[in-house]
């Protein structure tokens, strides 16, 4: 098979930087695809399933961030919650970006990076931290963290008193996926009892950050949002403070990008001019990881109603309503697909194979922005002919389930491969062994030959670290 020793050299779960490979990230899924399929023949099964990154995808989106109208205003400071993938916060750490840390062992991993930012390119961004947390953030010489309670400024008061705060107010997130202000955020009515608490226990707030929630379906959430941060910027005056940080937290999604930023940019004109002299940082996550991850599975087993004559009996199919198969894939909602859960994602599959033959019809990668992935991919793919599925996880949980509803293709068997795009975003992170099942693994790729894929083959290679 093309290819092969490099794949298994590569299918590791922590590839060294040298093991990525710079294979277009179809064609590597269609290499793994058919490498194991040959080793199938040979009696040596292998359907695991894996996934397919593409750190060009991540370059890209870092370029439109930096293209966009918040370019050469707003810092990056990737969230390191939503995929800590070693090669990804290394090519981040090489574009310049600074981190958004969310604990102890985020911190230890960004500071070990190969090229390691400073401390000061760090901010703990979580404003519920345990005791230990922060005495180990100032021991790693992280100042920059935020806070949204009094019982947080006695804590920190006690453990890191030089550290830099940043007040997490809350923020209108109504029409946002994950709504992050039921957990975090000072209510504005709040804010001035803690700054004059701060004020009084001699701590240094340097400013105010907010977040309007993950998957955040409405741009103007973020004016609204920067207009409260400037209410509470005067009251960060009354208090004796003279603020000159905003961090505008995350949010950001790919379809929804150019507006955003060009909603954002305006109201940081309005209320926060450059002659304000104020810095400006955001916590994207989802933004630069999401295109960047495509999931093969491998379906391993299938359910179809029998006509009652087949079966010899009347048989009482119990499968989900209306799908007309149903198939089991070896990632679920326990695995990779915690994203359906946690992060209220519809993922969307395409076939990889139909009847074992490897298809040609694959989306545009990553999809254009503003384009979304239709419900249907696969009838958008082109293929008329198709049935009604139900597509469900390994487990033997029943909530484990992917796609209650969906069209596929005919023809597709046990051994098939279905992909799944946009699947970088809070999944392999988050993803557990339950039932026994392993994670799914990466193979890594800078893309092909495309200018950003050499770019980021340039970026890497440039860079001559111990690690290399
Ligand atoms: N910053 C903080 C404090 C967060 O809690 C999160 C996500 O939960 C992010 C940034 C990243 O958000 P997103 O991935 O939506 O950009």
């Amino acid at each position: 098979p093309p290819d092969s020793a490099r794949i298994r050299e590569i299918n590791k779960d922590s590839p060294a930087l040298e093991t990525v490979c710079d294979t277009p990230v179809h064609q590597l899924v269609q290499q793994v695809v058919a490498y194991r399929a040959v080793n199938d023949l040979s009696g040596d099964s292998d359907e695991t399933a894996f996934f397919a990154a593409d750190l060009s995808a991540v370059y890209q989106a870092v370029q439109m961030w930096r293209n966009s109208p918040i370019g050469d205003r707003v810092e990056i400071f990737y969230a390191v919650k939503c995929n800590p993938s070693p090669p990804v916060l290394h090519l981040l750490s090489l574009l310049g970006t600074s981190f958004d840390c969310a604990s102890t062992a985020e911190i230890a991993q960004v500071l070990s990076l190969p090229v390691a930012p400073s401390p000061d390119r760090i901010i703990f961004a979580n404003p519920c931290k345990p005791p230990s947390f922060i005495r180990a953030a100032a021991e790693q010489g992280v100042a920059m963290m935020t806070f949204d309670n009094a019982d947080e400024l006695y804590k920190i008061k006690r453990a890191h008193p030089d550290a830099r705060l940043v007040l997490r107010i809350l923020t209108d997130d109504s029409k946002s996926l994950c709504r992050l202000g039921l957990k975090f955020g000072a209510p504005l009515t709040t804010c001035p009892a803690l700054l004059t608490l701060a004020r009084q226990l001699g701590l240094n707030v340097i400013g105010v950050s907010f977040h309007v929630g993950s998957g955040c379906k409405d741009p103007m959430q973020f004016a609204d949002a920067v207009w409260r941060a400037k209410q509470v910027f005067e009251m960060g005056q009354q208090a004796g403070y003279d603020f000159k940080f905003l961090d505008v937290g995350g949010g950001f999604e790919r379809e929804t990008f150019q507006e955003m930023s060009q909603v954002l940019r305006d109201s940081l004109d309005v209320y926060f001019p450059e002659d304000s002299g104020v810095r400006v940082v955001a916590e994207p996550g989802r933004l630069l990881v999401s295109s960047a991850f495509t999931l093969a599975t491998n379906i391993i087993a299938r359910r179809r109603a029998l006509a009652s004559s087949e079966a010899g009996q009347q048989v009482e199919q119990e499968e989900s309503e209306g799908a007309d198969v149903m198939y089991y894939i070896n990632d679920g909602v326990y695995g990779s697909f915690n994203c359906i859960m946690f992060d209220h994602q519809i993922v969307h599959p395409y076939p990889l194979t139909i009847s074992h033959e490897p298809t040609v019809a694959v989306p545009s990668f990553p999809p254009p922005p503003n384009v979304q992935l239709a419900v249907d991919l696969p009838v958008q793919l082109g293929y008329n002919d198709t049935e009604k599925a139900s597509v469900w996880g390994p487990t033997c949980d029943s909530i484990d389930c992917v796609r209650q509803m969906v069209c596929l293709p005919k023809g597709l068997e046990v051994g098939d491969w279905l992909a799944w795009g946009e699947m970088g975003a809070y999944t392999l992170c988050a993803a557990s062994t339950f039932n026994g099942f392993n994670r799914s693994s990466v193979v890594w790729t800078t893309g092909g030959t495309s200018p950003d894929s050499v770019a980021v083959r340039a970026i890497l290679d440039s860079f001559a670290g111990p690690d290399r």
